[in-house]
């Protein structure tokens, strides 16, 4: 069985104040036994700050994004050894609102997942269908094509252990999750797809699902079998909330 992932991305938010308060209401809400992985993805200046107040060892910490150099003249940006440098085991690539504020493209992302391996980082490979295509009914075909895009370039083999998550971006900070039902579907779909390639490394890699995900939806969405955790933005930065969601994780995923 996968171990299950809760991914915390906090994106522009979050201070110092916040984040000495966050840490420690997470860690007090928490037992002992969480049944799946925390990780943490602050703004990359607050990685420190979050290291000397952890306790908890399931707790792990995790980067927003990485460049595609390994060092030299790039003024602003931060490498995969300096991630890993700093204790940083997982990294979100190809996040919808970096693809469009950031004009990242396709290219960059090969380049990006390629450089986190290479720097034994795992990386969290964003996919999924904006508004149009949902209508269309497209969204297994855009998220086989990003999903190839990465095989293509860099072989199957490269996926092993990896983390896609399926974050349709019509549901990415809105009101509404996309439906469990669906989602458990293209899981599935994705996970046979990767299977008919390669059946080892399609076991290995977990298949998360991100956008709304809240305290209400979170239970039937992890209630599924191929929904292997949860990429949360918003609702994770109320450590209330995001604890509320490891303990249903613990329910629902222990009990499959
Ligand atoms: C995200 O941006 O990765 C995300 C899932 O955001 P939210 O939970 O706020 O929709």
């Amino acid at each position: 069985m996968r171990y299950p992932l809760i991914i915390s991305n906090w994106k522009a938010n979050g201070s110092k104040t916040m984040i000495i308060d966050f840490i420690h209401k997470l860690q007090n809400n928490l037992n002992n036994n969480y049944a799946c992985n925390i990780i943490i993805a602050p703004p990359i200046i607050y990685l420190d700050v979050i290291k000397q107040y952890l306790i908890n060892k399931d707790i792990i910490l995790g980067a927003q994004n990485v460049d595609i150099h390994i060092s030299g003249s790039f003024t602003g940006e931060i490498s995969a050894n300096m991630l890993k440098d700093m204790g940083v085991l997982y990294t979100i690539i190809g996040h919808y609102e970096r693809r469009i504020h950031h004009k990242e493209n396709n290219e960059d992302i090969i380049k990006k997942f390629d450089i986190l391996k290479k720097n034994h980082i795992t990386p969290i490979l964003c996919i999924g269908e904006n508004k149009e295509e949902k209508i269309q009914n497209k969204t297994k075909t855009v998220c086989i094509q990003q999903i190839n895009n990465i095989i293509n370039t860099l072989g199957i083999e490269i996926l092993k252990n990896s983390v896609i998550a399926y974050e349709p971006i019509w549901a990415i900070g809105s009101t509404s999750s996309a439906n469990p039902n669906e989602v458990q579907t293209l899981h599935n779909f994705i996970r046979s797809y990767i299977a008919q390639q390669n059946i080892e490394i399609a076991e290995t890699i977990h298949l998360l699902y991100g956008g709304s995900v809240n305290t209400n939806n979170a239970y039937e969405l992890l209630r599924q079998k191929d929904i292997d955790g949860l990429l949360i933005g918003k609702a994770s930065l109320d450590p209330k909330n995001l604890s509320e969601i490891i303990k249903i994780t613990q329910k629902t995923k222990t009990r499959n």
